[in-house]
């Protein structure tokens, strides 16, 4: 079994990696693990693209679990010296990782690259195309928080165009019962989906607001917005908060701009701000995927 989008996760899958993620999750604050499933396994981490929160939580995640995480430098590798992805898959395959988890700059690699090895192959971003894990942590995180996800009101908010976190979400919350809007400036938007440029709209009487990165490396025009434009736009301030329920909450894969998207003083709420909670689950969540994957799903 690969993870490479959340069409492939079976409802019952889901539950599953929620529920254990939940159980690593207390674990890891009590600072004892109760079990190492992954013992003498090894887990490779390939990240074509820049990384912080993934990459460094799926490594944690294996070392948490007993396994040895082992990370390729793409930079000093010899995809540098023009080696195909296909030809970096069947080097990788040869060394017979147990888990490969991969991010690409393009849709659809990770697909590849499964194609390739026999071992399973878990998408940590490809693109613009999906992002399966952070989707499970964040369901992860608002069903800590709630205690449920059935019924919630959740705002996605920013450059839908480009979020690869946004298209796997729309996958995952509506399958667990939230609405979910999706908002953001209509050059950011996607031309295929229900999505608004009213913000306001979307985020009045929210339950969860997530705001997205503009993400500008994948921009082929400037937005051309002036400084401090975007924020009064787009941004989410503690005025456009107001707008939510009263119990709202943030929350941001990160990284974040602070200032362009997010209002610092919401970023860093004490109450309001799920951020670092996010990244908590985060390592949680991708110990209950990778034991799922090891064991053969
Ligand atoms: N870290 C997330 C991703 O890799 C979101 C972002 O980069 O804005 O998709």
């Amino acid at each position: 079994m690969d993870l490479l989008t959340i069409d492939s996760l079976r409802n019952e899958q889901i539950e599953e990696i929620l529920d254990s993620g939940t159980r690593w999750l207390s674990d890891l604050r009590e600072g004892r693990i109760s079990s190492t499933p992954l013992r003498g396994r090894v887990v490779f981490n390939v990240f074509y693209e820049n990384s912080t929160r993934t990459a460094m939580s799926f490594a944690t995640a294996a070392a948490r679990l007993g396994a040895q995480p082992i990370s390729l430098s793409v930079e000093h590798s010899s995809v540098r010296k023009g080696e195909t992805l296909e030809d970096t898959a069947r080097t990788l395959g040869a060394m017979r990782p147990d888990v490969l988890v991969i991010r690409h700059k393009d849709n659809g690699a990770p697909a590849i690259v499964a194609e390739i090895v026999d071992a399973p192959v878990v998408n940590a971003g490809d693109g613009t195309n999906e992002h399966p894990t952070q989707a499970l942590l964040d369901a992860a995180t608002i069903r800590d928080h709630f205690g449920r996800i059935e019924g919630l009101k959740i705002a996605i908010c920013g450059d839908i165009r480009h979020s690869r976190v946004a298209r796997s979400n729309a996958k995952l919350l509506p399958r667990l019962g939230a609405e979910v809007r999706l908002c953001g400036p209509a050059a950011l938007l996607p031309g295929d989906s229900e999505a608004t440029d009213c913000i306001d709209d979307a985020v009045r009487g929210a339950d969860v607001v997530m705001m997205l990165r503009v993400q500008r490396e994948r921009l082929e025009d400037e937005l051309g917005d002036a400084p401090g434009e975007y924020l009064a736009r787009y941004g989410l301030t503690a005025a456009r908060l107001a707008l939510a329920s009263p119990q709202a909450v943030v929350m941001h894969p990160g990284p974040m701009n602070r200032g362009v998207e997010i209002d610092d003083a919401i970023a860093d709420h004490p109450v309001r701000s799920l951020i670092n909670r996010q990244v908590e689950h985060g390592v949680a969540v991708r110990m209950a995927c990778l034991e799922m994957l090891a064991r053969g799903g």
